[in-house]
């Protein structure tokens, strides 16, 4: 058992061996200091190498045109296999499973066009209710694309009365219950409003054993929690890199395709030519062939620069034994939560309540709260000292210390401002 406290935060500072990526990025300046950051949750820091990585593609794109795809230093072709290996790490799979091409939401279609095959006697999906809309939408204009009413298709599973997050025993029970009806599980590996990170291994076994396909929405997971898709045997996942994986607004979205699938010729999908057999591809043939694994769901030319920004921060990943990342993660966010208790404890007449589960392996870098008033003026008063957290309407505020960037001391001093504000914004009322 931690005893979190100021002196604690100090050492824990010290005798971080992450400390140094701090000076990796470039942190926001608010009147001549840099900002008490904790949105990399939603839009993840600027690494320093970033510019770097993309004026070499500008400098190539200069000196060669079009002969940078084969002749640049990072040849334009097969750009994306320089991602591979770190993206392949951070999600627990076999290089061969992985891609960083198009964007999360796209490869959420492509990705249910492979493997959403509904029939009349296997059609229904389960996926957790208040999922990020843009999930929301994806599956539902699937659903209807195969002629079936959302309404009888889609199950949303919602926390029992009174509570906040669900409960595995309850997400197992859905999935047997529809059972032979059940085509496909579409959950989040963290869920983006409560921070709850679901035990994946489990459902997705669960869905298995009824017969039904398992795909996950990590936008909130990866670079955040551990992750070992190949061995849960994920059919498919997919993710985008500008959250905890710092590579920029509208970054380059991944795609996992669990190594069973690699060589099937059975699965649909809406191909393009940069799915095609890489050895073939400039043949410019009829017939689509697609390259094995999960590179055959590539679609279109690769987006390079936005493969570069990215790069620039796995080179930062790479460094980082992942378990003293994770270790940090969980240290972090336990100290802030713990000044958040004492916080409540002095002054229980604030109406805050964090909904993020209690138990580390059910969250990550993440506590959301709920503000039952005034949430909007505490988070405004908040920006205007140079304090970045995020708000979702109508009520909750997200703090994620990222452990690549945020130190204990950001803690300590976000506690002593938030409890100034709180203090004043809710005196007397
Ligand atoms: C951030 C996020 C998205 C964003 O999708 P884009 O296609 O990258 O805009 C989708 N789903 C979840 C769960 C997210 O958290």
């Amino acid at each position: 058992m931690t005893h979190y406290s100021a002196d604690f935060a100090l050492l824990a500072d010290k005798s971080d061996a992450l400390a140094l990526c701090r000076d990796d990025f470039y942190f926001p300046q608010h009147n001549g200091h840099s900002a008490l950051y904790f949105c990399g949750n939603s839009l993840g820091l600027q690494p320093k190498g970033v510019s770097d990585y993309i004026e070499q593609e500008l400098k190539d794109w200069r000196e060669y045109g079009v002969e940078g795809h084969f002749n640049s230093k990072r040849p334009w072709f097969s750009y994306h296999k320089v991602l591979t290996e770190s993206l392949a790490r951070l999600v627990g799979a076999l290089p061969l499973e992985v891609v960083a091409t198009n964007t999360l939401t796209a490869n959420l279609h492509f990705a249910l066009v492979s493997f959403y095959k509904p029939t009349h006697q296997r059609y229904k999906i389960i996926m957790e209710g208040n999922a990020f809309p843009s999930d929301q939408y994806a599956i539902e204009s699937q659903v209807r694309f195969h002629g079936f009413h959302p309404d009888t298709t889609i199950i949303e599973l919602f926390p029992r009365e009174g509570e906040y997050t669900l409960r595995t025993e309850d997400i197992l029970s859905a999935i047997s219950f529809h059972g032979k009806e059940l085509a496909l599980l579409m959950f989040s590996g963290v869920q983006y409003l409560t921070g709850q990170r679901f035990n994946m291994q489990k459902i997705a076994a669960a869905a298995h054993d009824v017969g039904a396909c398992c795909g996950l929405d990590l936008a909130h997971a990866i670079g955040n929690v551990e992750l070992e898709l190949h061995d849960w045997n994920i059919d498919f996942a997919v993710w985008c890199s500008y959250k905890y994986l710092n590579s920029g607004p509208g970054g380059i979205g991944g795609l996992f395709i669990h190594e069973k699938h690699a060589y099937s010729d059975e699965l649909p999908r809406f191909a393009g030519w940069w799915g095609y057999q890489e050895s073939s591809r400039f043949l410019m043939k009829k017939g689509f062939i697609p390259e094995p694994g999960a590179q055959g769901w590539q679609v279109s030319n690769a987006q390079v620069f936005q493969m570069a920004a990215l790069r620039a921060s796995l080179d930062i990943f790479d460094k980082a034994d992942l378990r003293v990342l994770f270790a940090k993660r969980d240290a972090l966010t336990g100290y802030a939560e713990y000044m958040l208790h004492s916080l409540l404890q002095e002054y229980p007449h604030i109406p805050l309540e964090i909904i993020t589960p209690k138990n580390s392996k059910e969250r990550g870098a993440q506590l959301s709260m709920l503000i039952h008033k005034h949430g909007k003026e505490l988070i405004d008063s908040l920006l205007s000292y140079g304090i970045i957290v995020d708000w979702r309407e109508p009520n909750i505020i997200r703090l994620a210390p990222a452990p690549l960037y945020n130190s204990f001391a950001d803690i300590t001093k976000f506690s002593e401002k938030f409890k100034e504000h709180c203090i004043r914004l809710f005196a007397n009322k």
